[in-house]
C-alpha cells in the first residue's frame, strides 16, 4: 500500500517535500492544509488533490472524515507543533512532525501522549536518519571499526538574513539557532556517539541584540559527556556562515561528514576511504522509509519517533538552562 500524506503548512520546506514526493515508490499527497486559499488552489492543481481534501487551520479538524488520507505532516513554524499535532491526531490520523518537534519537554509529552491515546503514530521529520553516507558510518561503528568512541565534534550554523521572518521570532521559533539548525549537532552527537549523553555544559555568545533578541540564540558552544567516557563538542550559530561538518574519533579510525546535514549529497570519508553511497533527494528517501514504518511496523536504523525528538528537545532545554546558569546540567534521557 501507499502512505497518503496531507502536507500542513504550504512554506518553504514543504514545498521541498512535495517535489521529492513525486519521486516517492510509497508515498503521495492526498491532502493539503492552509491558511490561504489560493495556495491550496495552486498546489490542488499542481499536485493533483481535489477540493474535498484542502484544508484550512480552522476546519482540518474534519479531516477525520477523510478516508484517503493516512497521516498529516505537519510543517508549520516550531510554536504551532504542538496544537496541530494534537488536532491531527485527535482528527485519527498518524502524525509526522517536523523539527524541533517541541519547544518544550512538557509540550513534546503531552503530543506523544495524544498519539499514544488517539492510537496513531508520531514520527518527526529527521530526515538525516535515513541518509545512505550517515548510515555507512553507523554501520561500521557497529561493527568495531573505529573501536571505542572518544571524541564527537558537531559544526551547524549559517548566516541568517531576513529580520523579521518568525525564525527570528521567539514566539513562533521558540529559540534561535539551537532549535533551528543547532538540533543537527544535539541529534547527531547522539546517533554518531551511539549514547545518549548524561551531561551537557554550554555557553552563549551575541554579537547583535537588535536581530537577535531575548529569547533567540545567536550562537551557542555546548558540551556533551556520554556514560561510555566519550565527549562532544558542537557549534550552533546562527551568524557563522559555512557550519555543516561533522567528526567523530574513535580508537581505531576516524568518520568525516562535511557537508553533514545539508540537502544535496552528503560526503565524507573515514580513515579507510571516501564514502560513495548514492545520492537521491533525501526527502524521498524519508517519506518511502516512513511510509514503510508507518504502514508495515519496519524498525528504522536510527529510531524517528516522538521519543527520540523528545530527547532532543529535553537537551535543547538543559543548553539553555546551562547557558543562563553556567552550571553544568545532568541529563537523564533513558
Ligand atoms: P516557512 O515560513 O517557509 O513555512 C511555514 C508555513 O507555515 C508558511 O506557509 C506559513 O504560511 C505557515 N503558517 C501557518 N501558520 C502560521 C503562522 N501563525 N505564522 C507564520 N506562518 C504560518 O518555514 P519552513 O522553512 O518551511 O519551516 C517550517 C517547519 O519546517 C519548521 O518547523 C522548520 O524547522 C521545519 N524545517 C525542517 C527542515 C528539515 O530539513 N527537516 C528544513 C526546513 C524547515
Amino acid at each position: 500500500p501507499t502512505l497518503r500524506v496531507a502536507l500542513m503548512g504550504l512554506g518553504d520546506y514543504a514545498s521541498r517535500v512535495a517535489e521529492a514526493m513525486q519521486s516517492c515508490k510509497r508515498a503521495k499527497i492526498t491532502g493539503l492544509i492552509s491558511g490561504t486559499p489560493a495556495k491550496l488552489q495552486q498546489w490542488g492543481e499542481k499536485y493533483q488533490v481535489p477540493e474535498d481534501s484542502r484544508y484550512s487551520y480552522e476546519n482540518f479538524d474534519s479531516i477525520r472524515d477523510n478516508s484517503n488520507i493516512d497521516v498529516v505532516y505537519v510543517i508549520t513554524p516550531n510554536a504551532l507543533h504542538h496544537e496541530h499535532t494534537i488536532r491531527a491526531a485527535k482528527a485519527g490520523k498518524h502524525v509526522i512532525c517536523e523539527k524541533p518537534m517541541a519547544l518544550d519537554v512538557k509540550e513534546g509529552q503531552e503530543m506523544i501522549d495524544a498519539c499514544a491515546q488517539a492510537g496513531v503514530k508520531l514520527l518527526v521529520g529527521y530526515r538525516m536518519h535515513f541518509e545512505p553516507n550517515t548510515l555507512e558510518i553507523i554501520q561500521m561503528r557497529d561493527k568495531g571499526e573505529l573501536g571505542k568512541i572518544t571524541f564527537f565534534q558537531g559544526l551547524s550554523g549559517f548566516r541568517i538574513g531576513d529580520p523579521s521572518q518568525w525564525r527570528l521570532n521567539k514566539a513562533l521559533a521558540g529559540g534561535g539557532s539551537l532549535v533551528d539548525i543547532g538540533i543537527y549537532s544535539v541529534n547527531g552527537a547522539r546517533y554518531m556517539v551511539g549514547e545518549e549523553p548524561i551531561w551537557v555544559t554550554a555557553q552563549e555568545t551575541k554579537t547583535d541584540t537588535i536581530k537577535f533578541k531575548d529569547g533567540v540564540d545567536e550562537t551557542i558552544q555546548f558540551q556533551l559527556g556520554f556514560p561510555s567516557g566519550a565527549v562532544a563538542s558542537c557549534l550552533s550559530s546562527y551568524n557563522i556562515d559555512h557550519l555543516d561538518r561533522f567528526f567523530l574519533s574513535g580508537d581505531k579510525g576516524f568518520a568525516e561528514l562535511h557537508p553533514a546535514n545539508g540537502y544535496g549529497p552528503i560526503k565524507g570519508r573515514t580513515h579507510k576511504n571516501e564514502l560513495r553511497m548514492p545520492h537521491g533527494a533525501q526527502q524521498t528517501l524519508q517519506m518511502d522509509e516512513m511510509a514503510a514504518i508507518i504502514l508495515d511496523g519496519k524498525q528504522p536504523i536510527i529510531p524517528v519517533d516522538g521519543i527520540e525528538g523528545l530527547k532532543d528537545v529535553k537537551i535543547m532545554e538543559a543548553i539553555y538552562q546551562a547557558c543562563a546558569t553556567g552550571q553544568k546540567q545532568e541529563l537523564k534521557l533513558l
